[in-house]
C-alpha cells in the first residue's frame, strides 16, 4: 500500500477498517456515482433546477456564522459573461481564503430555485490553470470538464479523500497490464473486458462513455467487478460443497418397502405432491453414500414438519439417532407435543431444552443409544450431547444460518445428514449467496381447503370497531390471537403493549377464558399456556412475537396485529401464517399507528399478497439485504461491489460456473481464482482448496 501517494499508516488502518488491504482491494472501490462536468453551462441560460457546469469567476466569498455548532456557511457570487448566481458552501470556510477574483473557475454542483432567481449549492470549484495542468487544488477534483466518478466515504476517510487516494492509486499502478485472476474463458463467455480495463473505465471514465449507463452500474466495467466478486464468494461455496460431498457416510439408512410402509403408517392425512416429491429427494439423499445438506423452503403453513418427521421415522427405522431443532423452546415444546402425538408410542422420543426436568436422565438415554428422536432448541448441538449413532440433524425454521454454522455442526456431527427448513423469508437470489452450498427442496403447494387469510390494514382509530368484530366472530367460532409489540408500556416507544390491552380484554373476552403469553412467561407457565390454547380450552390469547414462528393452532382463525407498523414484512407474513391454519378461513387485521414512508410501503404490500416469496423479494427491496446476510466481521459487509437485488443474472451466472468449475475441474486456467479464495476466505477459516 505504501507505494501509492498519501497512504500512511493512518490511512492504512482507517482502508483496513473497510477491508482495504491492498492497492488492487482500494481499486475496487468502486464510484457510488458519476457526474458529467463534459457540457459548460452559462448562467445566463440555466432555466430550471439541477446539477450545471459553470465556468467564471468568484468574488465576495464571506463566512456567516451560523448558531448551529460545529456548522459553517459561506456565500458569495460566481459570475460569467451572462450573468451572476448567488453560490452558498456548507463547511467549506477555507473557500474564503482559497479562492481569488481574479482566477477562472470551473464549478460543478446542484442549482436550486431561491426566491425569485438561482443559487448553486455546494458546488466543487477547481482553478481552471491547475485543472488545465492536471494539478490538484485542495477543493477540487481533477477531473473538469470530464465525466467524473465520486466516491462514498470509505473507513471514515471523506470521500474527497478517498477520490485523490483512488486516483493516486490508479497512476502507481500499470493497470492496462495488471493481470486478470479470472480464467479467461469465463470473461469471454460474459463478454467482459479484463479487470485492469474494468478499473481503468470506472476510475477514468473515457470522455464519450455513456454517464447513464456508468450510474446504472450497468456498463461491462461494472459487470466484471460484480461478477468477479460473486465469483469468488460462489468458488468458496462450490468448495464447501465439495469438501462435504466427498466424505462419504458411515452410517445408513434402509429404504426397503416396509421401513417406508412403516414411514407412511404415522401419516395422519395425505400428502400433497409437494411433500411427496420432497420427501422423495430427502430420502434420496439420505440413502446416498454421501451427507445429505439441503434447504427445505416452505411458505408458513405449507406442512414442512410432517415431511421433517417422515425422515426421523425412517432415521429411527434405520436404527439411527436423530434430532429435531427449532429456534425458541416455545416451538420446540410444540414440535414434541405433536411428534408424540403423530408418533404415539411406537418411537421413543425427549424434549432437550434448558428448562426440561429430565435433562439428565434423556441425556443418559442418548449416550446409550437408546433414545431415537431428541427435540430442543438450537443449543441443542452446541452443548456438547453425545449420540450413540447420530444420523440425521433437522433445523426448524432457520432463517439465517451461515455457512460458518453449518462447519461447526459438520465438524460436531462428522458426517451427519443435515435438513435445514425455513419459512422462504429467503428470496432464490438470497439463497444462492448464503446457501449457495446447499441442495434447495421447495414446497411450492398449501395442503387442500386452505382459503388465503383475509388482510386488512387499518388505523388505530378503528381499534373500537374491530375489537367489535373480533367478538362477534368469537360468538360463532374460533380462536383469536392479539399481537403486541410490547410487554409494558414505554415512554420512549409509541406502541401499544399487553399491559396496557390486558385489562380491557379479560373484561371483554372473558367468555373466551383470556391466557397471556410473553417472552417473560415462566417455562413451565408457557407449556400449559400453550396446551390449553392448543385445546381449545381458552380461545384467546393475547402475546408478543413470541408466537411468530411455527406455532401451529389449526383452529385459531382470528388475528389483531397491534402496532403493526412496527414490525418487519416478513415477520408481518410469519405471524399472519399463525391463522388459517386449518380449513376455516383466517381473518388478520393489522392496526397501525402514524406511518412513515417504508412503513407504509410494508403495509400495503402486506395488505395486498399473501404470497411469501412475493414478500420476501418485497422486503429484500426495502431493507436491503444486510439484514439477511449478516455481516462478515463488525462492520464488513460480505459484498462491497455487487448487489444480490440489482446483480441477480450475475449471481445465476456465477453460480454455475462455480459449480462447474469446481465440480468437473479440468477448467484451465483457474489457479489464480482458486488462490485468491483460498487467501480470502468470506465464509470459512480457509484452507479449502486442498480439501
Ligand atoms: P409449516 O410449513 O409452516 O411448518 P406445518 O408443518 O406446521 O407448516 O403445517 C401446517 C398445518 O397444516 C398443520 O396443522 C399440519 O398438520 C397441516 N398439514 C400439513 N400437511 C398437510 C396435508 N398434506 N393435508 C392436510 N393438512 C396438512
Ligand atoms: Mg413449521
Amino acid at each position: 500500500m505504501s507505494e501509492v501517494r498519501g497512504v500512511g499508516p493512518v490511512r492504512c488502518r482507517q482502508l483496513e477498517t473497510a477491508g482495504v488491504k491492498t492497492v488492487l482491494d482500494l481499486l475496487q472501490v468502486v464510484p457510488s456515482r458519476f457526474e458529467d462536468r463534459r457540457e459548460i453551462g452559462l448562467v445566463g441560460e440555466i432555466r430550471g433546477p439541477g446539477r450545471y457546469t459553470l465556468r467564471g469567476h468568484l468574488r465576495d466569498l464571506k463566512r456567516i456564522h451560523l448558531r448551529r455548532r460545529g456548522m459553517s456557511l459561506v456565500r458569495g457570487i460566481f459570475s460569467d459573461s451572462t450573468g451572476d448566481l448567488e453560490a452558498i458552501w456548507f463547511n467549506r470556510p477555507y473557500l474564503v481564503q482559497q479562492t481569488r477574483s481574479d482566477t477562472e473557475y470551473l464549478v460543478h454542483g446542484e442549482v436550486r430555485r431561491k426566491d425569485s432567481g438561482w443559487q448553486l449549492v455546494n458546488a466543487s470549484v477547481e482553478a481552471i490553470e491547475a485543472a488545465e495542468q492536471g494539478e490538484e487544488t485542495a477543493s477540487s477534483g481533477r477531473f473538469a470538464g470530464r465525466i467524473v466518478p465520486i466516491y462514498q466515504t470509505t473507513g471514515g476517510i471523506g470521500h474527497a479523500a478517498v477520490s485523490r487516494l483512488i486516483a493516486a492509486a490508479v497512476e502507481a499502478s500499470d493497470l492496462e497490464n495488471t493481470v486478470d485472476w479470472m480464467p479467461r474463458s469465463l470473461l469471454e463467455r460474459h463478454c467482459l473486458p479484463p479487470l485492469g480495463k474494468a478499473l481503468a473505465e470506472l476510475h477514468r471514465p473515457a470522455d464519450d462513455a455513456d454517464v447513464g449507463a456508468l450510474d446504472r452500474r450497468t456498463t461491462p466495467a461494472h459487470g466484471r467487478l460484480a461478477y468477479g466478486e460473486l465469483l469468488e464468494l460462489q468458488v468458496e461455496l462450490a468448495l464447501v460443497r465439495r469438501r462435504r460431498v466427498r466424505a462419504a457416510k458411515r452410517h445408513s439408512y434402509r429404504h426397503d418397502t416396509d421401513a417406508l410402509r412403516r414411514v407412511r403408517a404415522i401419516l395422519p392425512f395425505e400428502l400433497t405432491a409437494a411433500q411427496r416429491r420432497v420427501f422423495d429427494e430427502v430420502v434420496a439423499d439420505l440413502t446416498s453414500a454421501f451427507p445429505m445438506t439441503r434447504l427445505l423452503q416452505g411458505d408458513v403453513g405449507s406442512g414442512k414438519t410432517i415431511v421433517a418427521a417422515m425422515a426421523l421415522v425412517l432415521a429411527a427405522e434405520s436404527g439411527l439417532q436423530s434430532a429435531l431443532m427449532a429456534p425458541t423452546e416455545l416451538l420446540a415444546e410444540q414440535h414434541y407435543r405433536a411428534l408424540k402425538n403423530i408418533l404415539g408410542s411406537r418411537y421413543p422420543l425427549a424434549l432437550l431444552t434448558g428448562s426440561a426436568a429430565d435433562r439428565a436422565e434423556s441425556r443418559a438415554a442418548l449416550a446409550a443409544g437408546e433414545l431415537p428422536i431428541v427435540v430442543g432448541t438450537h443449543a441443542l448441538i452446541q452443548e456438547g450431547v453425545v449420540f450413540r449413532r447420530p444420523g440425521l440433524v433437522v433445523i426448524d425454521e432457520q432463517h439465517r444460518f451461515g455457512v460458518g454454522q453449518r462447519s461447526t455442526l459438520q465438524e460436531k456431527g462428522e458426517d451427519l445428514d443435515l435438513l435445514v427448513m425455513t419459512a422462504t423469508p429467503i428470496p432464490r437470489s438470497l439463497a444462492l449467496t448464503v446457501y449457495g452450498d446447499l441442495d434447495v427442496s421447495v414446497i411450492d403447494e398449501l395442503p387442500p381447503g386452505r382459503t388465503p387469510v383475509e388482510t386488512l390494514v387499518l388505523p388505530a382509530e378503528s381499534r373500537p370497531k374491530v375489537y367489535d368484530q373480533l367478538g362477534e366472530q368469537l360468538a360463532a367460532k374460533g380462536q383469536a390471537y392479539v399481537v403486541c409489540p410490547l410487554i409494558e408500556a414505554s415512554k420512549a416507544i409509541a406502541a401499544t403493549s399487553i399491559e396496557g390491552l390486558e385489562e380491557e380484554i379479560h373484561r371483554r373476552f372473558a367468555a373466551y377464558r383470556p391466557l397471556v403469553l410473553h417472552g417473560a412467561t415462566p417455562a413451565d407457565e408457557r407449556d400449559r399456556i400453550m396446551s390449553a390454547f392448543a385445546a381449545g380450552d381458552s380461545r384467546f390469547l393475547l402475546a408478543t412475537t413470541i408466537i411468530e414462528v411455527g406455532v401451529d393452532v389449526p383452529a385459531a382463525t382470528l388475528m389483531v396485529i397491534e402496532s403493526a407498523e412496527r414490525f418487519g414484512l416478513s415477520q408481518l407474513h410469519q405471524l399472519r401464517g399463525r391463522v388459517g391454519r386449518g380449513s376455516g378461513r383466517g381473518l388478520c387485521i393489522a392496526l397501525h399507528g402514524p406511518l412513515g414512508d417504508d412503513a407504509r410501503r410494508r403495509l400495503d404490500i402486506f395488505g395486498e399478497t399473501v404470497d411469501g416469496f412475493a414478500i420476501a423479494e418485497a422486503d429484500l427491496k426495502i431493507r436491503g439485504p444486510g439484514d439477511f446476510l449478516g455481516t462478515r466481521q463488525a462492520g464488513k459487509p460480505l459484498l462491497r461491489i455487487a448487489s444480490i437485488v440489482e446483480d441477480r443474472d450475475w449471481l445465476e451466472k456465477a453460480r454455475d460456473d462455480a459449480r462447474a468449475m469446481v465440480e468437473a475441474s479440468g477448467l484451465p486456467d483457474t489457479e489464480r481464482l482458486l488462490e485468491r479464495v483460498s487467501a480470502n476466505p468470506r465464509f470459512t477459516g480457509g484452507g479449502l482448496a486442498g480439501g
